[in-house]
């Protein structure tokens, strides 16, 4: 497991490779074990008549607010919404900010990747060096690892044509 200088390093070189600035000196430790358990709580809502995968999904914001979120799937099964897009809803829901570390679990409570999809709608709210857990033990991987040479925000008023 990375220590919090390693991390802060890993997160700091994320930032300056993807232009984005974040405050890493005001990093504390995440509170993991909480974010894991409101992740599995969340399962508990999930709607996943389906696949019958139940998929919950926590964050931890800049300001130290969490967010949560459940997969709430769609007969037309190509309209479902993942945990981590019902997250950002709530995250937007609450009035907007940053998210700083992120854990996903399916029923069992295990972790789960996000989709390449809200690899992209996470990378909206949170940049290059969300930290994802990977389970207790195990390194944690930020978002940039997980979707390098992100397209994102940033690039929208820099490759305008008109
Ligand atoms: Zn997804």
């Amino acid at each position: 497991m990375r220590s919090v200088v390693e991390r802060e390093q890993l997160s700091k070189r994320a930032a300056e490779v993807e232009g984005y600035s974040w405050k890493v000196s005001d990093r504390a430790d995440v509170p993991w074990s909480q974010l894991r358990a409101l992740a599995r709580e969340a399962t508990r809502r999930s709607y996943a008549p389906y696949s019958n995968v139940l998929v919950g999904a926590a964050a931890l914001t800049t300001e130290g607010t969490f967010v949560v979120g459940s997969n709430v799937e769609n007969a037309s099964y190509g309209l479902t919404l993942c945990a981590e897009c019902s997250l950002v809803s709530d995250l937007v829901r609450q009035g907007g900010g940053r998210l700083r570390a992120l854990a996903v679990v399916a029923g069992d409570g295990e972790p789960l990747a996000p989709c390449g999809r809200c690899r992209q709608v996470l990378y909206e709210h949170a940049g290059a060096a969300l930290e994802i857990d990977q389970g207790e033990g195990h390194a944690v991987l930020t978002l940039g690892a997980l979707l390098p040479h992100a397209f994102g925000p940033d690039d929208l008023p820099t490759r305008s044509t008109l």
